[in-house]
C-alpha cells in the first residue's frame, strides 16, 4: 500500500468517504506524497509525455506567439511572461531561445513560473539557468506582482481538481471515494447538495465534473484589469457534456485511478466551455477553442519542421516529421488537444485565433 493510500484510509474511517474532488487534490499535491511532489513524470522513462517533449517547434512556436501578442498589446516597455505548471522547463526554454534575437521583447521580459513541485522548480532553475532574463518563481497564481502579461498554460488545467456530481430522483450527490471490501471505491453521498439544482435536464445517474479552476479565474482578472493575454492549451472538449473522465496513467499507460494513490498521474478533461465562462466571469474575453492542429499550423508548424529538416540527417528529419504529426494529427493530439485564448477585451484575436 502506498503511504498515501494508508493516510487516505485513516481520514476514511475517521470522518467517512471523501469527495472525489480531495481524492484528487492529494493524490497530485500531498505535500509529501503527491505525484508531482516527488518525481519527474515526463519523458520516456516517466508516466507520460507533453507537447514541448515531443518537439522543439512546440515551444519555438509559444515563444513567437508571446511575442507578437506583446507586439499586438502595444509594446509596454515591462511584460510578465507567466507559465502555469512549467514542468521540466522546456517549453519555456525553447520559447526563450527562439526570441532570443527581439531585443526589445527580450528586454521587457520577466519570466514568472507558478508551480506547485519542489523537485520540478529545480528542474526548472536548471534549465533555465541561462535564459539572459530575470526568472521567478512562486507557489500561487495570486503571489504575482502585478503588471500587463502574457501566460502560457500547457496541460495545467488537466491537473486542477475536480468534483463529480450524480443526479438521484432528489438531486445531485457529490461523488466519493470510500473504502469497500478492504478497497478504495467510488461511493455517492447519501444527501444531495444543497442549493440551485445544475443541469436540470440531466437524465438519472448522469454524471457532471466541476473543476477547482481558481487560478484561471486570478488570471483572467488580471488580463482584464492591467492587460494582456493567456493561452491555455490542454486535452478536452469544446462543449459541456455528461460523463466520467478522470484518468491515471503510468508508465504511458491508462491505470485504475483507486489504485496506488500518489504514483500516477490523475487528470481529467478540460471543459473549455466552462473554462470560457470562467474567464468571462473575470471581465476578459475568450477566443477559441481551436484545435492544437489548426491552432500549430496557422502558427506555421509545417515551415518550422521543413526549415529544421534542411540542416537534419535522415534519421533526424524522420523524428523531426513524426513529431509533427504527433502534434497536430488528428488522430493524435491535433483534435483531442485545444487551445483557447484569454485576452483583455480590446486586444482582439491573437495569432492563430483570428480566423
Ligand atoms: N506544462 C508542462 C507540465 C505539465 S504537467 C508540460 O507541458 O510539459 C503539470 C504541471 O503543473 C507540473 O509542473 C505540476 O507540478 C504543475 N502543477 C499541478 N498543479 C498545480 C497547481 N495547483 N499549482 C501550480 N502548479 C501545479
Amino acid at each position: 500500500m502506498t503511504p498515501l493510500e494508508a493516510e487516505l484510509r485513516r481520514m476514511i474511517a475517521a470522518d467517512g468517504p471523501i469527495p472525489v474532488e480531495l481524492y484528487m487534490r492529494l493524490c497530485l499535491a500531498h505535500p509529501e506524497h503527491g505525484y508531482y511532489m516527488r518525481r519527474d513524470p515526463f519523458g520516456a522513462r516517466g508516466d507520460f509525455t507533453t507537447a514541448p517533449e515531443i518537439s522543439q517547434m512546440f515551444g519555438e512556436l509559444i515563444g513567437a506567439w508571446a511575442a507578437a501578442v506583446w507586439q499586438q498589446m502595444g509594446a509596454p516597455r515591462t511584460l510578465q511572461l507567466i507559465e502555469l505548471g512549467p514542468g521540466r522547463g522546456t517549453l519555456m526554454a525553447d520559447a526563450l531561445r527562439a526570441t532570443r534575437s527581439l531585443a526589445a521583447f527580450r528586454s521587457a521580459l520577466s519570466v514568472r513560473l507558478v508551480e506547485v513541485s519542489p523537485m520540478l522548480r529545480q528542474q526548472q532553475e536548471q534549465r533555465l539557468a541561462d535564459a539572459g532574463v530575470p526568472v521567478s518563481w512562486h507557489a500561487h497564481m495570486e503571489d504575482l506582482p502585478a503588471g500587463p502579461c502574457v501566460a502560457i498554460a500547457n496541460e495545467f488545467v488537466d491537473a486542477l481538481a475536480i468534483s463529480q456530481l450524480v443526479k438521484d430522483r432528489d438531486g445531485w450527490h457529490a461523488r466519493m471515494v470510500g473504502v469497500k471490501d478492504g478497497r478504495l471505491a467510488f461511493a455517492v453521498a447519501p444527501d444531495p447538495l444543497p442549493g440551485p439544482p445544475v443541469a436540470g435536464a440531466a437524465p438519472l445517474g448522469a454524471l457532471i465534473e466541476g473543476r477547482q479552476d481558481g487560478p484561471v479565474a486570478t488570471l483572467a482578472r488580471r488580463i482584464a484589469s492591467q492587460g494582456g493575454a493567456a493561452l491555455v492549451l490542454d486535452y478536452g472538449h469544446a462543449q459541456s457534456g455528461f460523463g466520467d473522465t478522470l484518468q491515471a496513467v503510468r508508465n504511458h499507460k491508462f491505470a485504475d485511478p483507486l489504485v496506488d494513490p500518489g504514483e500516477a498521474d490523475l487528470t481529467a478533461q478540460v471543459d473549455f466551455a466552462a473554462l470560457a465562462r470562467t474567464a468571462e466571469r473575470g471581465g476578459a474575453r475568450v477566443h477559441g477553442p481551436v484545435t492544437q492542429g489548426a491552432f500549430l499550423h496557422r502558427l506555421g508548424i509545417a515551415q518550422r519542421a521543413a526549415r529544421l529538416k534542411q540542416n537534419a540527417t535522415p534519421q533526424q528529419a524522420a523524428d523531426i516529421e513524426a513529431a509533427l504529426a504527433r502534434l497536430t494529427a488528428p488522430e493524435q493530439m491535433g483534435e483531442l488537444f485545444k487551445a483557447l485564448a484569454i485576452t483583455h477585451p480590446d486586444l482582439g484575436a491573437p495569432p492563430g485565433f483570428d480566423s
